[in-house]
């Protein structure tokens, strides 16, 4: 997405005819792909803004701020409130607004996290939608289980009720080449489709940001997570300051 169009209604127009093209051009029947708008930082007015423009599933990054956009959309659309996606870190000590608020979680990493998500998940909902998040590329600093640990932990994943195993995230690290982007990509679409022989719940691989959305979808991505090039360019300056300490 090299140009940004003045007004979010444009941009989410210019990012859907790519991911269409995108999916043309790479065999892909038309909407194979979920556009996931990740409007973090961004106000309850701008994922208000994409709704009108018909764009159902909203990613977040940060708690507090996803639970205040999920709780608007509630009262707001009650009957569609849109589906929520968690792609946050998730400390343990949230674990329980994640559960009670969310649809999906993209960034389950660890067991405790998912026993936790599990046990706090309530009653009357349908079962959380839980992706494993992948360090692919082994960078020291990232969270996401290794390749060789995804395994394990989504044979205890399966096990438990209030949870329902769904796939993969990983988010590579940034590259400059088309063909360096591939990498890290591929490699989770192999690994995602060894894990799904064993494990038949697991039907989605969400990878792809603005910078590689057509990468990822060339390379078998069924969820693309897209922030800046919906919603703009961020400011980090004031929000979710909160949180950070
Ligand atoms: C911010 C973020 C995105 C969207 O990033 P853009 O580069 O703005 O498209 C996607 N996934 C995760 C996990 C993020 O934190």
């Amino acid at each position: 997405m090299s140009e940004l169009k003045p007004g979010l209604p444009e941009r989410l127009e210019a990012v859907r005819a790519a991911l269409r093209a995108e999916e043309a051009r790479a065999g892909r029947p038309a909407g194979d792909v979920r556009l996931i708008a990740v409007g973090k930082t961004f106000p309850v007015s701008a994922c208000e803004l994409a709704y009108q423009c018909g764009q159902r599933d909203f990613g977040e990054n940060y708690v507090q701020e996803g639970v205040e956009k999920v709780e608007a959309f509630r009262a707001s659309h009650p009957q569609d409130p849109g589906v929520w996606h968690f792609i946050g870190p998730i400390q343990s000590n949230k674990t329980r607004a994640v559960a009670e608020h969310f649809d999906w979680v993209h960034s389950v990493d660890r067991l405790k996290i998912a026993a936790r998500l599990a046990a706090q998940r309530p009653a009357g909902m349908p079962p959380l939608n839980v992706l494993i998040e992948v360090n692919i590329d082994g960078e020291p600093t990232k969270s996401g289980v290794t390749p060789s640990e995804a395994e394990a932990l989504a044979a205890e994943i399966v096990l438990m009720p209030g949870l329902r195993l769904r796939g993969l995230m990983a988010i590579p690290a940034p590259a400059s080449s088309s063909e360096e982007r591939r990498e890290p990509l591929h490699a989770m679409k192999r690994l995602f489709d060894r894990l799904r022989m064993r494990f038949p719940t697991m039907d989605t691989l969400s990878m792809g940001m603005s910078a590689d959305m057509t990468e990822a979808v060339d390379e078998g991505a069924t969820m693309v997570r897209i922030g800046s090039a919906v919603f703009g360019p961020r400011d980090y300056s004031h929000a979710c300051r909160a949180e950070a300490g």
